[in-house]
């Protein structure tokens, strides 16, 4: 392929790339960009294998072996499992990108010294820190999404953790200043070695003083580093598409932290360094307080007199897989005139979007699907709040309790209802591993049990069906 061709590929799968970002607005285009976005990287992949210099085919053949024995089975964890699958995927890009760097450096040292030339050093530092950091810290952020046990998922504090990490990175960022000024040194190689080092430690440290809310938005700066590592591998390697795709990479997620940042009411110097959470609200003193259990015949006749119900979905949903029996609960109540929306909070379940990819599987119409902010002025005028597996995006302690990791992030107002079904297991937290409040309010309400039974049980009793106690 001549290297014209080769241009005008990466110009078409620059194109798709944009196409894809821009179909992602709507869930209605959200399949066509996926599509878009695998042509693009299957013809950048081949655009970039038939180049003119590529000779060694055997190992191209071998690295996409190797890409899709990694790549089929991640494809298959379950939609719970996302952001951790998302992590991960950083993780690969920031060691790709770190070895890129490395081996570049080492070979134009070994070859010919004359190319590392301030810009490329330049590029090649910038990659290398990014690029190992993204690794480290992808990992450590995947691991406390997985719940992994010798990793605390709790934000882990100790005096001075800001001064070290700081500290560790601005002597980091000098050494990449010596190393441009000084490629060739008798100590280059070594120091370099020591900076790849502080890069991979850097991760780790940047990521165990964040946990809890802050966890979606970690992982939305990482894909940025990425992105942003991606672009310095492009410069290094001198190759335009991955310098465009990177940059798109890098500036998507930089726009989706600063949303998360917003609906989550946090600054991004917060998430970074805030260390939230550090006091840990083990007891907010509500062990003693009891929860009033309603029965399925109890509730159901609640929600069919309403007149207006919000159906509060959250992680429990999703784990349980209810969505289809919620669907079948949303066509009753409205088959009997009850208005039934969806309050969906930006960060319930366990990735942006959770909900709605949910609920649009069960085909419930969009229209009913209502964003945090414009349904909570209708909070204090529904009847029912039927909170569906969700904890944390409804627990009032984030308004005022500082102790708690989520403290200042918004809620759904299910409190202010007239009265709240709250569908659970048992008595265990969410996420944040804080009780609830709004579990123990007088107008509240438990039903017990799995979603997707307990939500079944429902629907049975209000289309009248046997098999009910
Ligand atoms: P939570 O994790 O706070 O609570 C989920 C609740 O669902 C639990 O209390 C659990 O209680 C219940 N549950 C679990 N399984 C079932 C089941 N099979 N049937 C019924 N209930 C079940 O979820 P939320 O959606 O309210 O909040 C999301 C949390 O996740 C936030 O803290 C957010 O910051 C965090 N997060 C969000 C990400 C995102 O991008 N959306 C990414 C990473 C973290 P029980 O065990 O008693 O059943």
């Amino acid at each position: 392929m001549s290297h014209g061709m080769v241009q005008l590929a990466y110009l078409v799968a620059t194109g798709l790339f944009v196409f894809s970002l821009h179909w992602m607005n709507s869930p209605k285009t959200a399949r066509r960009a996926v599509l878009a976005g695998v042509a693009a990287m299957t013809l950048a992949v081949l655009a970039t294998w038939f180049q003119p210099g590529v000779v060694h085919h055997l190992w191209i053949i071998v690295a996409i072996a190797a890409g899709f024995a990694v790549g089929v089975p991640l494809s298959r964890v379950p939609l719970t499992a996302v952001p951790q699958r998302t992590a991960l995927s950083h993780a690969f890009g920031g060691l790709a990108a770190g070895l890129v760097g490395t081996a570049k450096y080492f070979l134009w040292l070994g070859d010919d010294p004359s190319q590392l030339t301030t810009f490329r050093m330049t590029a090649i530092v910038a990659e290398v820190i990014l690029g190992f950091v993204t690794l480290t810290g992808s990992l450590m952020a995947a691991g406390k999404l997985q719940e992994i046990k010798w990793i605390p998922q709790r934000p882990v504090t100790y005096p001075l953790q800001n001064v070290g990490n700081i500290g560790l990175l601005s002597a980091a960022v000098l050494i990449g200043l010596a190393l441009i000024l000084n490629p060739t040194a008798a100590w280059a190689p070594a120091a370099f070695l020591v900076l790849v080092l502080m890069a991979l430690v850097f991760g780790v440290l940047l990521i165990i003083p964040i946990g809890g809310a802050d966890m979606p938005t970690v992982i939305s700066i990482l894909n940025s580093y990425a992105g942003l590592s991606a672009v310095a591998m492009g410069f290094v390697l001198d190759n335009k598409l991955l310098i465009t795709a990177g940059a798109l990479d890098g500036s998507s997620g930089l726009i989706l932290s600063i949303i998360m940042c917003r609906a989550m009411n946090r600054s991004f110097t917060n998430v970074l360094f805030g260390a939230f959470g550090k006091v840990q609200a083990a007891a907010t003193g509500t062990e003693e307080r009891v929860y009033k259990a309603e029965t399925i015949e109890g509730a159901s006749q609640v929600l069919e007199q309403a007149g207006a119900v919000v159906i509060i979905p959250g992680y429990g949903m999703a784990v349980a897989q209810a969505q289809h029996r919620v669907r079948d609960l949303y066509n009753e109540l409205t088959k009997r005139g009850v208005q039934v929306k969806f309050a969906i909070h930006p960060v319930a379940g366990r990735m942006p979007g959770h909900m709605n990819v949910l609920l649009a599987e069960a085909e419930i119409p969009y229209t009913d699907l209502i964003e945090m902010d414009e349904i909570n002025p209708d909070m204090p005028q529904t009847d029912v709040a039927l909170v569906i597996g969700a904890n944390d995006v409804v627990n009032p302690a984030a308004r005022y309790d500082k102790s708690t990791p989520i403290y200042g992030m918004p809620i759904i107002d299910a409190d202010k209802a007239h009265a709240v079904f709250a569908i659970k297991r048992s008595k265990n937290p969410g996420f944040a591993g804080i009780d609830n409040e709004l579990y123990f309010q007088d107008k509240t309400f438990m039903l017990f049990g799995d979603a997707k039974a307990v939500v079944g049980d429902l629907v049975k009793q209000l289309s009248g069906g046997s098999g009910m106690h």
